[in-house]
């Protein structure tokens, strides 16, 4: 609550009085206070590769650059450090322009069997550099009315989380069913790490990573899970998340058929 104190004039500019005002005020120091910690954790994720682009290039220009073997390995972190930098002014952009909605969105029919064997292919030469299993179990016939582009980076984004958190010779298959006459279900399954059970409800906050280190050296922003519940959420759909840690987890996304 905050307390203001209004002074009140009469006509003839005499002070008369003060009218207290009381105001809930928790929601809008909330909305200041996530706005302020999202510009807070933007700038910590830049100054990092910032930081150690500099950091190298410095070493390099005080003499290491001599060195060839030593000059190669820091002008790989230099080129890795950058390449991490445009992902995540890519993925912060792409975060704004879908919250403030911001983003059209192309509504078409698509055909799930169709649409999800090219989306697993495309994802088959990383599963396969992990030997990881991809599978894809579906029902013909069914369609959903969709941005064929958006709920193809959903798909991509939720299948490359489970490739990346499974360790080599592990598996990830994604199900598609119908649950009734309006909706299908999307299923996406890893035999990987898992995620604590503490974790699980912070999992789609924008910059929330279980292992930080672990999220980095795979090259996530921590901003893919963000992304994806809103693109599920401007298809009107719902996103869910089970796990056990050391078994894996399951992406659940339930999508309408058609748009009203
Ligand atoms: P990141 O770029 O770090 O992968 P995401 O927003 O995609 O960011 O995911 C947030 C965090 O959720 C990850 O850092 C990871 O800790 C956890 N996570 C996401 N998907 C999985 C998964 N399939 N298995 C285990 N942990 C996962």
């Amino acid at each position: 609550l905050e307390l203001n104190l209004v002074p009140i004039n009469q006509e003839n500019q005499e002070f008369s009085g003060v009218l207290l005002v009381l105001q809930d005020v928790t929601a809008i120091r909330r909305l200041e206070r996530m706005r302020s910690e999202f510009v807070a954790n933007v700038s910590h994720e830049l100054k990092t590769p910032i930081a150690a682009v500099k950091g190298f290039a410095e070493t390099l220009l005080g003499g290491a650059v001599n060195d060839e073997e030593t000059a190669r390995s820091f002008l790989q972190i230099i080129y890795d450090e950058s390449d991490r930098l445009n992902r995540l002014i890519g993925d912060i952009l792409a975060l704004s322009k879908i919250e403030s909605k911001r983003i059209p969105l192309y509504f078409s029919p698509v055909d799930m069997d169709a649409f999800m064997t090219k989306t697993v292919t495309m994802m088959e030469a990383e599963a396969a550099r992990k030997s990881i299993k991809l599978q894809l179990e579906l029902e013909h016939g069914l369609y959903v009315e969709a941005d064929e582009d958006r709920l193809r980076q959903i798909m991509m984004n939720v299948i490359a989380n489970g490739i990346n958190y499974t360790p080599e010779g592990g598996k990830v298959s994604v199900n598609i069913a119908s649950i009734d006459e309006d909706h299908i279900r999307i299923q996406i399954t890893d035999t990987g790490i898992g995620i604590p059970k503490k974790d699980l409800p912070r999992i789609f906050e924008r910059f929330y990573r279980v292992d930080k280190a672990r999220s980095r050296s795979s090259g996530g922003t921590g901003l893919g899970l963000s992304i994806v519940k809103h693109l599920v959420e401007l298809h009107k759909g719902t996103i869910a998340v089970t796990s056990a840690v050391g078994v894996g987890s399951t992406f659940v996304i339930e999508l309408p058929v058609l748009q009203q």
